[in-house]
């Protein structure tokens, strides 16, 4: 890496805006850290957190609890994730008003994946969305929201080719899609060759980059083997040997994903999403690199001078 490139340019902060993606909490152990990085987060201050939604509504209850704590407990703006698998229209869009009614003006609109698991063919309800393009007709329909949808630079595994992803994309954008977020990805060229061929397929909303730091690479590789995520060589290399020394893994995971992050800025990204996995320390440390400070920060840093 190249500390010149690389060093932290002092505008950088203003013009980097960064979203957070966070899961539903099963247990009360699991729901006791998951503030734990919601109170360590909120002062960096994003644009949204978003609360995923389980594959068949699974986890419904859950994400609506989420999200509701955010709103009533934290300065954050919420997006509810919503999936169409294994539910009529109708059971879609009463869900979708009882997030409107609880003060929700974001959506992360999804197909979702098929209720067999991922690998097996996706069959869409009968009286359902058939997709991420549909729902977000719908949700442009029951209100004013902001809606993010799915994007995948690597294309999605169960898609033939790119032009049947780009195809999906561009009616997600044309029925009312505000930005779309990746899928996570190591190697920043797919990403920038992914972009480059969205515009000239004409699909001009912004392409925010979905960044995934690697808390444990075991799971993050068989993770994106399903997924059809390339695990580049140079990134098995840098964690090779270190399942047992998790003080390690963790530094470098957090080289890693800085150095990603500040390529990105580099080739002129100014948005991140970045998937937490409900844990706050290696996305505190990379946002700080890139210049976001939390208030707590800047306040110090005022009373010091
Ligand atoms: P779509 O955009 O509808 O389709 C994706 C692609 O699949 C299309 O481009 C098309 O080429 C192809 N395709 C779609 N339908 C078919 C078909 N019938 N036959 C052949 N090809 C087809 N999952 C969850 O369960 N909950 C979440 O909260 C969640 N959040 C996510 C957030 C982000 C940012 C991303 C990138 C993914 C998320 N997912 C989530 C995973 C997502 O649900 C799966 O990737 C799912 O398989 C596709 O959903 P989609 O909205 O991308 O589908």
């Amino acid at each position: 890496m190249n500390q010149f490139r690389f060093s932290r340019r002092p505008d950088i902060g203003d013009k980097v805006r960064v979203s957070f993606e966070f899961f539903p909490p099963k247990t009360d152990e699991m729901e006791a850290r998951l503030w734990d990085t919601v109170t360590r987060l909120e002062p960096l201050r994003p644009k949204f957190v978003s609360v995923t939604y389980g594959a068949g509504g699974s986890t419904r209850e859950r994400t609506a609890r989420t999200v509701k704590r955010i709103l009533n407990e934290t300065t954050l703006t919420p997006a509810a994730h919503m999936t169409c698998v294994d539910a009529a229209r109708h059971e879609v869009d009463a869900v979708v008003r009882e997030f409107a009614e609880m003060g929700v003006k974001r959506f992360v609109a999804l197909r979702g994946d098929p209720a067999a698991g991922v690998g097996t063919a996706y069959r869409p309800h009968p009286d359902g969305y058939a997709n991420g393009a549909e729902l977000v007709g719908a949700l442009k329909g029951a209100g004013d929201f902001d809606i993010s949808v799915s994007a995948y630079p690597e294309k999605h595994p169960e898609s033939p080719d790119f032009a049947t992803d780009f195809d999906m994309l561009k009616r997600k954008a044309d029925n009312g899609a505000t930005r779309a977020i990746t899928q996570f990805f190591f190697d920043n060229d797919l990403y920038e060759r992914y972009v480059e061929k969205a515009r000239r397929a004409g699909i001009y909303i912004p392409i925010v980059p979905g960044i995934l730091p690697v808390h444990n690479f075991t799971q993050v590789a068989n993770f994106s083997a399903r997924c059809g995520a390339l695990v580049p060589a140079w990134l098995a290399e840098r964690f090779e040997g270190l399942q047992n020394d998790s003080q390690t893994h963790a530094l470098v995971a957090s080289a890693v994903a800085a150095e990603q992050v500040l390529d990105l800025v580099e080739r002129g990204v100014s948005d991140f999403h970045f998937y937490t996995m409900n844990r706050a320390d290696l996305v505190f440390a990379i946002c700080h690199m890139i210049g976001i400070r939390s208030h707590e920060t800047e306040a110090a840093g005022s009373a010091a001078a």
